[in-house]
């Protein structure tokens, strides 16, 4: 069973649409695969178009920012219903705080001499939702850094002339808008965060406690040691597991969809609980 459960169109900061994404995920032969894009569903519809024609099945998902403590982190949606009012209100509260960063980004790169960075972003996201990563692009295309990683560090993370603080929704929050849309909701890349171990069990923990169903246990670039770390707390909290790989698309990366190692479990995937 081939499965990818995390990935991302230009709907939000992927470079390609959904169809082309569906038919990509059909070319490495997924029978299970979702459409993720950040805090918004606007992809699905076409996605879900593309995916009958080929006949591979798409779970509805999302991929939604939230806080856990004073941490930003990433909470994927699966299995919802997209017509759901609760998630689509929880959706646009979020979308508004985006709209909102995006102008501070701007002014921040602005004031460190960097011009016209809403413009040009925008015009990178083609009107779409506006993220990070499409500043980031637009850096790079503009000569201010050679590699997405580089330019995250040094322009739009922390006190960074672009780095924004956002007051994202609690993820006790965030799960609510999850289940009430019928789905199942799941940390997203557990090891991304830069937080220690222990600092990631006690996420997991409060995120059980919290109702939340499980969390990502491979990723593209997930380790062995993640891999086999993340399967055990998976059964010491008593969570789902989930696979995907993050796929974004842009010329400048190099995942793949429907490239990632197996679980060491099937027996708590999360496709047998969709
Ligand atoms: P945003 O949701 O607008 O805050 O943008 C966050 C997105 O930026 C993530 O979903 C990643 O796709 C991307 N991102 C963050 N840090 C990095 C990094 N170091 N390298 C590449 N992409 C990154
Ligand atoms: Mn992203
Ligand atoms: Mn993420
Ligand atoms: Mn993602």
């Amino acid at each position: 069973m081939k499965v990818d459960l995390h990935n991302h169109s230009y709907f939000s900061d992927g470079f390609l649409s959904p169809k082309e994404i569906v038919r990509l995920a059909s070319e490495a032969n997924c029978d299970l695969f979702s459409l993720t894009d950040h805090d918004n569903t606007d992809g699905i519809a076409e996605a879900k178009d593309e995916a009958h024609k080929l006949g591979i099945s798409l779970v509805n998902g999302v991929e939604i920012s939230a806080f856990w403590r004073n941490s930003a982190i990433h909470i994927v949606g699966l299995g919802i219903d997209i017509d759901n009012d609760f998630l689509q209100t929880g959706l646009e509260f979020n979308q508004t705080l985006r709209k909102e960063r995006a102008k501070k980004i701007a002014l921040g790169l602005w004031r460190s001499g960097i011009k016209d960075a809403l413009e040009k972003a925008q015009k990178i996201s083609g009107g779409n939702m506006l993220t990070r990563t499409h500043f980031a692009q637009m850096l790079i295309q503009e000569g201010y850094c050679k590699d997405m990683k580089s330019v995250f560090r040094r322009y739009l993370s922390g006190r960074k002339p672009g780095g924004v603080r956002v007051e994202w929704k609690d993820f006790n929050e965030v799960i609510k808008w999850i289940h009430s849309a019928g789905g199942k909701a799941l940390i997203a890349h557990p090891f991304r965060y830069r937080m220690t171990h222990t600092k990631i069990k006690k996420m997991l923990n409060d995120f059980k406690e919290a109702n939340g169903d499980g969390f990502e246990v491979v990723n593209a670039n997930s380790s062995a040691e993640e891999i086999s770390l993340g399967n055990q707390w998976i059964e010491e909290y008593d969570l789902l597991a989930s696979v995907g790989s993050d796929f974004h698309g842009w010329p400048n990366q190099r995942v793949q969809i429907g490239n990632l190692a197996d679980l060491p479990n099937n027996s708590r995937a999360i496709w047998g609980y969709l």
